[in-house]
């Protein structure tokens, strides 16, 4: 790592010190950093994170009924999206 660099990130346009501190490596680029300054590859993992959950309920809307109906594999596909149980219309059924 060559000293005293700096680049500009593509997100915040802030000016930073090219290291570790500030940027996270990527191996497949030249500079050999990511383009985003980590509080913005941070704060945009976070806005993903966010709206994953209601895109996989959405995604799942079939799911939940199978699962509802009992379909161990629907289930299973739940759990792995994080869902600990449901509403089967007339009690919470842990999955
Ligand atoms: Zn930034």
């Amino acid at each position: 790592m060559r000293d005293g660099e700096t680049r500009i990130c593509t997100l915040c346009g802030e000016e930073k010190p090219l290291n570790r501190k500030h940027f996270y490596p990527h191996k497949g680029r030249k500079s050999g950093y990511q383009p985003r300054c980590i509080p913005c590859t941070l704060a945009d993992q976070r806005a993903k994170l966010v709206h994953l959950p209601k895109d996989a309920f959405e995604v799942s809307r079939t799911t939940m009924e199978a699962a509802k109906k009992g379909n161990p594999a629907a289930r299973a596909v739940l759990k792995r999206q994080g869902v600990t149980a449901i509403w089967d219309g007339r009690e919470m059924v842990m999955l």
